[in-house]
């Protein structure tokens, strides 16, 4: 009992801390963009997809927007119900879609159009707390970043509490990543994962197109806002290059959804953290020297999570 409550202290500790690092953020977007932009992106961005492959746990429980999903949160009775991912999820791909190649005209370099965005979100998030149960309005449903920890995090490495929802309310009627993050992908997938249907369903075109749009990201620059549509081009080609891709190898080789997901989430981290790791090593002033290292570092970790996703039954 006593090691729960100091479980429970623990993160909350953490979660405080997220909350006024996610502050000092929005107050350096505006007062001192050059310095923050660079910080967030190139530091603590990149620290997400690695600590999701550890566990989706380890975000879910200090992220600032969970922290204001729950906020003003009341038991009021609205659950997400089965089947209505597929809606909430066509929300949640659209808006991550929509807002990563804006960093390209936009995010990267305007700080105070970052803060506004993020500030929104925040709101958004609240405003789902009140009308729906726990994290059934935003975090287990319209959030950007929920399909990313979906694919990063279908087998993490750490077992890890949620602290949050004690007890559970089951506001996500199935699928919730908090109580199984095997069981939410099979879910998202329903009946279509025994088969390559799989593909056709939204979790697998997203999964399928992820290294595409990393790849599609990267691969872009900055660029005036009137070249907004030619960012958006570029990813979506190479979004549907990937899905493609997979399409073939898929069938090509029989890879059964699980492995096909496994996949899929390994080489778009690879990618990930291959063109990161530059700005990484440089925002850190850890030079060429540092950019290796961190591709090497981040190669081991995907590795080691892929060798330790072997041995693990499908979700059912
Ligand atoms: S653990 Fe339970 S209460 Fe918490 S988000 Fe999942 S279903 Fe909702």
């Amino acid at each position: 009992m006593a090691r729960e409550s100091r479980s429970a202290i623990v993160w909350r500790t953490l979660q405080v801390l997220a909350v006024i690092t996610l502050s000092i953020v929005l107050a350096g977007l505006i007062t001192w963009p050059d310095t923050t932009l660079a910080v967030l992106w190139n530091v603590i961005i990149p620290l997400v997809p690695a600590s999701l492959l550890l566990s989706p746990a380890l975000w879910r429980n200090i992220c600032p927007l969970a922290t204001a999903n729950l906020a003003l949160n009341w038991p009021s009775g609205r659950k997400l119900e089965p089947g209505a991912h597929r809606v909430t999820g066509v929300i949640a791909f659209a808006l991550l879609f929509l807002l990563v190649p804006a960093r390209r005209f936009l995010f990267n370099t305007d700080g105070v159009a970052l803060a506004a965005v993020i500030g929104a979100v925040v709101a958004l998030a609240v405003v789902s707390g009140l009308l729906f149960d726990a994290k059934a309005g935003f975090c287990n449903a319209i959030c950007p970043l929920l399909p990313v920890e979906r694919l990063y995090g279908q087998r993490p490495l750490l077992r890890i509490a949620n602290p949050r929802c004690v007890p559970c309310t089951l506001c996500t009627v199935r699928g919730c990543i908090d109580l199984s993050p095997p069981k939410s992908v099979a879910h998202v997938l329903g009946r279509a994962r025994a088969s390559h249907s799989w593909l056709r369903t939204g979790f697998g075109a997203f999964a399928a197109a992820f290294p595409g749009f990393v790849v599609g990201y990267f691969t872009t620059v900055n660029v005036p806002l009137r070249e907004a549509p030619d960012v958006y081009l570029h990813v979506a080609l190479w979004c549907i290059a990937s899905v493609a891709a997979t399409a073939v190898i898929v069938r090509l080789f029989r890879i059964d959804a699980t492995r096909a997901l496994t996949l899929l989430a390994a080489t778009a981290a690879l990618i990930y953290y291959w063109f990161s790791a530059t700005a990484m090593a440089d925002t850190l002033r850890l030079g060429d020297v540092g950019t290796v290292g961190l591709r090497l570092a981040a190669a081991g970790l995907v590795i080691y999570w892929l060798t330790r996703s072997r041995h693990l039954a499908p979700a059912r």
